[in-house]
């Protein structure tokens, strides 16, 4: 029953994060004007507007303007209840499931528009920093852990990115994966951060291999490391503690 309850309320907020996520990087207003249609840009009535539901009984179409509504719409709520439900299970109730669910709603943001639009917005990623440190002053990683992870984090990949455009002359990297594995490092500490890094890395060279055999990209292809580096951040937020306890047990 718990659970429902954190998936349903993880519904009615990954419709909000879909507002987010189509509204920042046109820089448009995340609060006003009320959700359109993108197409036939018709103000959507309180029918049209409720989470899955909606999409499905209009079959994925403006009742208006007949064009499709893209499924990532349900997809990303869906992706958000999981999200609530799973972070729920693995914080119960305690004052660290609304920080774990913050992050993940702004992990969720990123992953999205940086496989459409290849930007991490940095509305996003700067107070998340910040708010990653406050948060750590009161609980889990701690301020040392945090601080280290945000510095680390930040460090390695603006090594990484500065390594590659001397090498390579041209940008292979951009600022914002920078400021967004700062970001993770800030809230998950510096262990859970290179977790994420690794299995980012692992991710995106498997994405990129199957791309390659498939044909569906060469070795020019801009991969998105933000959508990576958010998809192995959310697990890691919540078992990546465990996870790297388990690790460093077979070297104790
Ligand atoms: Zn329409």
């Amino acid at each position: 029953m718990a659970y429902a309850i954190a998936a349903l309320f993880g519904l009615v907020i990954g419709s909000f994060l879909n507002v987010c996520i189509y509204r920042l990087p046109r820089d448009l207003s995340i609060v006003w004007p009320a959700s359109r249609c993108t197409t036939c840009g018709r103000e959507l009535r309180w029918f049209e507007n409720i989470p899955v539901l909606s999409y499905a009984a209009l079959r994925g179409r403006c009742r208006t303007c007949d064009q499709r509504i893209s499924p990532m719409y349900p997809a990303i709520e869906l992706l958000t209840a999981a999200v609530f439900a799973g972070t729920f299970a693995a914080c119960g109730l305690s004052w660290m499931l609304p920080i774990r669910l913050l992050f993940g709603c702004a992990m969720i943001v990123l992953l999205v528009i940086d496989l459409q639009h290849q930007i991490l917005p940095n509305e996003i990623t700067l107070p998340g920093i910040a708010l990653g440190l406050v948060f750590s002053l009161v609980g889990p990683p701690g301020w040392r852990d945090a601080l280290l992870g945000a510095l680390a984090g930040g460090g390695l990949l603006w090594l990484v990115a500065w390594g590659y455009e001397r090498w390579r002359g041209v940008e292979g990297l951009g600022f914002g994966d920078v400021k967004m594995l700062a970001m993770i490092g800030a809230f998950l500490g510096w262990k859970s951060m290179l977790l994420t890094l690794v299995a980012a890395s692992l991710i995106g060279s498997l994405t990129a291999a199957t791309l390659l055999l498939a044909r569906r990209a060469d070795w020019q292809s801009k991969l998105p490391l933000g959508t990576f580096l958010a998809i192995a951040a959310i697990p890691s937020g919540l078992v990546g503690d465990a996870v790297v306890s388990w690790y460093l047990s077979f070297y104790s």
